[in-house]
């Protein structure tokens, strides 16, 4: 596994459509296990291709609950509401309450191209909605409700 460089905001990479992944080979698990890391160094709860300048429909994420790859993924139900704390590896030092869906019910491919189904709530849910939009060139600035300080953040 190797540390990639994050792409931050400004870096027209972070504003495309990405591509669905149509080859499960090697490369691509590198990649995952690539964005793993890389987002764990970060301190992240979840990474998308396209911070690390790949366009592609993927993105990775580990609430603490264990890592969950996500190829290819599809929101296909929404439920309710949350307002919460967001803030994005490509975006440092920025912090913002976001209005995001409380349940989400995802559809995605892992690593080898199996489909499977997952039904996400709370912070998880709110995680699925941050990687997926970086996957069509949306940043969570757009979702911000109001804007924090970052100080705020740690009382
Ligand atoms: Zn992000």
């Amino acid at each position: 596994m190797a540390i990639r460089n994050i792409v931050k905001e400004g870096d027209p990479v972070l504003t495309k459509i990405c591509r669905p992944v149509e080859k499960f080979d090697e490369k691509l698990a590198t990649l995952l296990d690539d964005m793993y890391e890389t987002m764990i160094n970060g301190n992240g709860v979840g990474i998308a291709a396209p911070q690390v300048g790949i366009l592609r429909r993927i993105f990775v994420i580990d609430i603490g609950e264990g890592r969950m790859d996500f190829v290819n993924p599809k929101i296909i139900k929404t439920k309710g509401r949350q307002e919460s704390s967001e803030g994005c590896l490509s975006c440092p030092g920025e912090f913002g309450i976001t209005e995001r869906p409380m349940y989400v019910v995802v559809t995605a491919q892992n690593r080898y191209g199996d489909q499977y189904t997952l039904n996400a709530e709370g912070l998880l849910a709110k995680a699925v909605c941050h990687e997926n939009d970086h996957l069509d060139g949306i940043l969570f600035k757009e979702h911000i409700i109001r804007k924090i300080d970052p100080n705020e953040l740690k009382k």
